[in-house]
């Protein structure tokens, strides 16, 4: 699992500070427009890449960064601070690369990352359908050979990036009789496989783009199969820690940054004759609020610290993910009550990132099937199957 080397306590610094002032000048002020036009502004992009967003966790060798996963924690942790809907966009963008790099073939990589690496592709990976959701073994898309190619028929739901039309990675089952071990995984370019993309708008991360992907009869070349037959869910496994870890770290930094917009207004704001934070009640939900970020952020450190040891950190990112993602709902929820009124008008944002941190909860694993897998490792019995 290991990426490259683990870098200094101060070039870790000097990576967040300078990531956080690109972020500050160039990012924060694109949010309130593509936030109200629910569109990402994809030109970002390349700039992005250049701290170790995207190509981070691929090998040098591979034409990627090699960074380490405590340098990816801390991308991801100010990639949350500045906008909810950027973590979730980068997110998708790094660990699809990280995928290839470790599944595909040589002809593959060519094809497919090395389009992701110079960032003139977008990516997508669709797992999840209207009766698989959780039980992402219980897909129902299939994928028929015939000759040169496959042929896939099916629908994905919750597809980050997915209106991008260009190139993901989508799971099929090759051989239903064999359940979650007859899944496969498929790359799939839009020019040579053309595919229906519907939005759906939803109430997180309104800036990035979540599809309907529909596949009707959808030619894929044979050549696009990553690996063999069945290995579907393994490949898309290669990076769920890694997903949780980011999904941790970016709740963090969202509440941060609502933490810090409620400190400044009820040092501010004067009620009955004082301001807020004279008040004990006031002082009680920012401390709760602070108390547990701090412990959110050293969790998911620490998840990253594990990943950067070689382990393969499974209870360690799920509990990240469990936690910083309900400490942070907490957090948020705090810090927008601090504000009282003010907490709920969009000029002030703590609304959005309270939109934002909810979805810390769902994706890449509920907080209920966080409990789960941790339960399944700790106990050796999963209530699961
Ligand atoms: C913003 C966003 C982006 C997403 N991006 C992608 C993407 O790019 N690619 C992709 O493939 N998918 C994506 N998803 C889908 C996401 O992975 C699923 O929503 C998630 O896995 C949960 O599945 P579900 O929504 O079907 O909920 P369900 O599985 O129906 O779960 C509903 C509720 O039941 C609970 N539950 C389910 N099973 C159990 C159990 N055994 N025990 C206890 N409780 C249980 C869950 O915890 C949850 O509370 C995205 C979702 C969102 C919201």
């Amino acid at each position: 699992m290991s990426a490259g080397e683990i870098e200094s306590e101060f070039e870790l610094n000097e990576l967040r500070a300078a990531v956080r002032g690109y972020l500050d000048r160039h990012v924060a002020p694109l949010v309130e427009p593509h936030e109200a036009t629910h569109t990402f502004p994809w030109e970002i992009l390349p700039a992005l890449r250049e701290f170790g967003y995207v190509g981070g966790l691929v090998d040098p060798a591979d034409g990627g960064d090699g960074i380490s996963f405590t340098a990816l924690a801390v991308l991801m942790e100010e990639a949350g601070r500045c906008w909810g809907s950027l973590r979730t966009t980068v997110n998708v963008m790094t660990i699809v690369p990280y995928v290839l790099a470790q599944t595909c073939n040589e002809d593959q990589k060519e094809r497919f990352l090395r389009r992701l690496l110079d960032v003139s592709s977008r990516a997508w990976i669709a797992i999840t359908e209207s009766e698989a959701g959780s039980d992402a073994g219980a897909m129902r898309t299939r994928a028929v050979r015939e000759g040169d190619s496959y042929r896939i028929n099916g629908r994905k739901l919750y597809i980050t990036n997915g209106a991008s039309n260009d190139i993901g990675v989508v799971l099929a089952s090759t051989d239903p009789a064999r359940g979650s071990k007859g899944i496969s995984a498929f790359l799939v370019d839009a020019a040579e496989s053309p595919y229906e993309a519907i939005e759906m708008r939803h109430m997180s991360v309104r800036a990035t783009n979540n599809c309907e992907l529909i596949f009707d009869d959808v030619e894929v070349p044979a050549a696009n199969l990553i690996g063999a037959e069945g290995e579907g869910l393994r490949v898309a496994m290669r990076a769920i820690n890694v997903g949780r870890m980011n999904m941790a770290m970016g709740a963090v930094g969202i509440a941060e940054a609502a933490l810090a917009i409620a400190t400044d207004h009820v040092k501010e704001r004067r009620q009955f004759g004082r301001p807020l934070a004279g008040f004990q009640l006031v002082q009680r939900l920012i401390v709760e609020a602070a108390t547990q970020i701090e412990a959110a952020r050293r969790l998911g450190l620490h998840a990253a610290a594990t990943l950067d040891a070689g382990g393969q950190g499974r209870v360690e990112c799920s509990m990240a993910k469990l936690f910083c993602a309900e400490a942070c709902n907490s957090a948020v929820t705090n810090a927008l009550q601090a504000c009282g009124g003010a907490g709920l008008m969009e000029e002030m944002q703590i609304e959005r990132m309270y939109r934002d941190v909810r979805e810390a909860s769902i994706p890449e694993g509920t907080s209920e099937l966080q409990i789960l897998n941790i339960g399944k490792e700790l106990l050796g019995v999963s209530a699961l199957r």
